[in-house]
């Protein structure tokens, strides 16, 4: 995404252009400012959006907090659920638009951001089903004469802050829980992503949702901060870097607003000597490759049993090497581009490093020669020996298409590498040994922990980090909590006033 006021950038190239949504209204920024967003596959841009000013946000703000006390906070939670499945169904006739926009925002293959749409309305679906079963409780009462509830109401406005590699996935593991649990929401896609979520909110008032109740800002970093900062926001649910998600945090703690951060990964693909090579070679290359490595489960981390270690590599390197790389929308292409060009950069950057610290570069390591990928953001599937874990390669995220292999001989030493991290968020493991699979799963410190699969994501099951991964967790029953607050309420059926110096 590039600021349109720079000069190289004229103001009015003739690109479809997008408004926001705040209130009900479709508005640009009051300056009139606009990003453009760049399609990765070809490097040009292709729409403008609002480059939305702090302003914007308090606006939003504003009708997202009228919201709660109008129409929408009047709603059954029955009809709130009703209203979801709406939005559901309409989810499923405009998804095939819905992808192909997404695919040309972000350079993802049109299968991967298809299959992410096919399976989004059951979000809605899921979720819509829950708002009428978010049932208080009546504890038995402690003392005579006494009688207690609890209730489970809305938080309040809740800012969803998104990153570019799954736009509106990432953003319904927020907003579907939210809605079911009576809140509003002011959402801001990534500057790099903006269109998918600004055709989405069509759906909103397509299905009858009052204004107020889902807002976009579009914008940068900017718009970002003022969200986790504005006292009016109960609840921020952001996903990004963990360098961003630590600025949230430290915001939202200005005005005690709760969090939930879904941040980077350095997530251990482990390979058992009893594994079933051929389906570990396919969940190797899910875990790495697939999305281009940006995916923040990425399964960046090969560790391998040495008896099995010089086997599998050669099938992992054999296939890769085989990666189709090329357009997004094409259904041959296996690989898209890196979404940016910083992006692209960052993983050289990384690459040229491990080559200049000694580091074996087994395949890949190199942008292709291909004259046909020249003007995209493309980088060949890249597989890396030799790096002990503290090398920065096996430490640090570097969310492209670039795998590190570790050997190593026993099951214990396979679970401290595996925990030898600051992250904790996916993890993969590989066996025929059903006791082992358990136990490693117990043992790995992540949020996520697939056996004989990789990359598994549902709306019914919980999703989230440990460490510096994240905190809470969004899908499942939990998310729902995330969005309410528990109030307790004490009646007091006697009649009679108490000794007001005794407590109780
Ligand atoms: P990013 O942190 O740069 O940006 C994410 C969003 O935060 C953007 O909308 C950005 O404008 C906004 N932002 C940036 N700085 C901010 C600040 N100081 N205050 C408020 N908002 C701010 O991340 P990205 O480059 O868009 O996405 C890649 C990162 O996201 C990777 O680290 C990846 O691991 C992570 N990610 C995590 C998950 C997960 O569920 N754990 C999923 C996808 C991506």
């Amino acid at each position: 995404m590039a600021d349109d006021q720079s000069p190289d950038m004229p103001a009015d190239r003739g690109l479809p252009s997008h408004q926001m949504l705040i209130g009900g209204d479709w508005c640009d920024t009051e300056t009139g400012a606009r990003l453009t967003t760049v399609n990765p596959y070809t490097g040009e841009a292709w729409a403008m959006v609002p480059d939305g000013r702090p302003g914007d946000v308090d606006a939003a703000v504003a009708a997202a907090s009228a919201a709660l006390t109008g129409q929408w906070g009047s709603l059954t939670a029955t009809r709130r659920g009703g209203l979801m499945r709406r939005l559901a169904d309409l989810l499923r006739e405009r998804g095939p638009e819905l992808a192909r926009i997404e695919s040309r925002d972000n350079g993802k293959l049109l299968r991967e951001t298809s299959g992410q749409l096919d399976s989004l309305p059951d979000w809605y679906d899921y979720f819509g089903g829950l708002a009428d079963k978010l049932e208080g409780a009546t504890p038995p009462a402690t003392k005579p004469d006494l009688f207690t509830y609890t209730r489970h109401e809305p938080v309040g406005v809740v800012g969803a802050i998104l990153p570019w590699n799954s736009p509106l996935l990432l953003m319904s593991f927020k907003v579907a829980p939210a809605l079911a649990a009576g809140c509003t929401v002011v959402v801001k896609p990534s500057e790099q992503t903006p269109v998918s979520t600004l055709e989405f909110a069509r759906l909103f008032e397509e299905a009858g949702f009052p204004p107020g109740v889902f807002n976009v800002v579009t914008g940068g970093r900017e718009v970002g901060a003022r969200i986790a900062s504005h006292p009016d926001v109960a609840k921020v649910a952001f996903t990004g870097s963990t360098e961003a998600g630590v600025q949230v945090m430290r915001s939202a703690a200005d005005h005690v607003a709760r969090v939930t951060l879904e941040l980077g990964g350095k997530s251990p693909n482990i390979v058992f000597g009893d594994a079933d090579l051929e389906a570990a070679t396919s969940g190797v290359l899910a875990g790495i490759f697939a999305a281009t490595g940006q995916t923040c489960i990425a399964g960046s981390r090969l560790l391998v049993h040495r008896s099995v270690h010089e086997a599998l590599l050669e099938k992992v390197v054999a296939r890769a090497r085989t990666i189709v790389l090329g357009d997004p929308a094409a259904p041959e292409t296996e690989m898209g581009p890196c979404a940016t060009a910083e992006q692209l950069a960052k993983v050289e950057g990384f690459v040229d490093r491990a080559r200049a610290d000694g580091l074996t570069v087994l395949s890949g390591g190199r942008r292709p020669e291909d004259a046909a990928l020249a003007r995209g953001y493309f980088y060949e599937p890249t597989i890396v020996t030799g790096a002990s874990s503290d090398h920065e390669i096996a430490r640090e995220e570097i969310f492209g298409p670039v795998l590190t292999v570790i050997p190593f001989d026993t099951e214990e030493e396979a679970v401290a590498i595996a925990n030898d991290t600051r992250f904790g968020l996916g993890a993969g493991v590989w066996t025929s040994d059903v006791k082992r699979a358990h136990r490693v799963a117990h043992a790995i410190r992540a949020g996520s922990v697939w056996v004989n699969c990789y990359r598994m994501l549902t709306y019914n099951m919980p999703f989230g980090g440990y460490g510096m991964s994240g905190t809470g967790r969004e899908n499942g029953l939990e998310a729902i909590r995330e969005y309410t607050e528990t109030k307790g309420v004490w009646i007091n059926l006697s009649g009679e006033s108490r000794d007001p110096f005794v407590m109780g």
